[in-house]
């Protein structure tokens, strides 16, 4: 993956941690920045001016942009760009999961009021994290970075953990519990203790239905529930009821 970024060194700081750390240093992500004042072409590396048409901020002028973009297409041998833009398809795990099958991935980060209209030509995506301005796109990138990172086979120390997270499934993701049994009045449910797993299967199934019910009902209308999952999205309905009216 390689970067257009004003601001390599802060682009770089997610590879310091974790799992994009992980990534990176096994060799299953290759990342690299590039400074789009590199390709300014002028002694004071001067990549923005100000707007045709008037008004307040300034513009990133497309020749350094389509010059990096250049640089980073013949560095990779092809590749596919990406810009980082509130007006994008919302970044999904959809998204994310197909990003990381691409190998030559460009990721254009703008600043100030975004970049000259005309670069549009040379991209082949442009991905929004949210319906909310952020004053650059590297936080952005960064966000992608590590998501696509977590999905690369071998990153995970466990394997199975993406596969059950929230979205690999289309559900939102079950409740997780762990030691001690009892804490500040509060128990883990009986059946993480039996030991009988397909009854943890089926328990944890019913929440992660339940908790998109509960949390994201969207999600659930644009899915095809199986018989199993409608029974226990069924239960845990009623069960929530129940406890809605008091009774047991
Ligand atoms: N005038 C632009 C916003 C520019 S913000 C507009 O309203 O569309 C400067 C840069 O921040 C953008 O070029 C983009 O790269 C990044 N950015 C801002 N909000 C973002 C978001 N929600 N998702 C992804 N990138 C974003």
């Amino acid at each position: 993956m390689d970067v257009l970024t004003l601001f390599p060194g802060f682009v770089e700081q997610v590879a310091r941690y974790g799992m994009v750390r992980r990534a990176v240093e096994t060799g299953r992500l290759v990342l690299s920045t590039r400074d789009i004042r590199d390709y300014s072409g002028n002694p004071w590396r001067r990549v923005d001016e100000r707007p045709y048409g008037g008004g307040p901020g300034m513009v990133m002028n497309a020749e350094p942009l389509a010059l990096a973009i250049e640089a980073a297409r013949t560095a990779r041998g092809g590749g596919t760009v990406v810009t980082m833009s509130p007006q994008g398809e919302p970044l999904t795990q959809a998204w994310i999961r197909r990003l990381a099958l691409v190998p030559g991935l460009i990721v254009l980060c703008g600043r100030y009021e975004g970049w000259d209209e005309r670069v549009a030509s040379q991209v082949d995506v442009e991905l929004s994290l949210g319906d909310y301005v952020l004053s650059g796109g590297e936080l952005a990138a960064m966000v992608l970075i590590d998501a696509v990172a977590r999905v690369l086979p071998g990153v995970l120390g466990d394997e199975r953990s993406a596969v059950q997270d929230s979205f690999s499934t289309e559900l939102l993701d079950h409740p997780h519990y762990t030691r001690p049994e009892h804490w500040r009045g509060q128990a883990v449910p009986e059946v993480l203790l039996s030991g009988d797993h397909a009854a943890v299967r089926r328990w944890r199934l019913k929440q992660a239905l339940g908790a998109t019910w509960l949390k994201r009902p969207e999600l659930l209308a644009g899915l095809e529930l199986n018989g199993e999952q409608k029974e226990l999205l069924h239960e845990f309905i009623a069960e929530q009821k129940q406890e809605l009216t008091g009774k047991s």
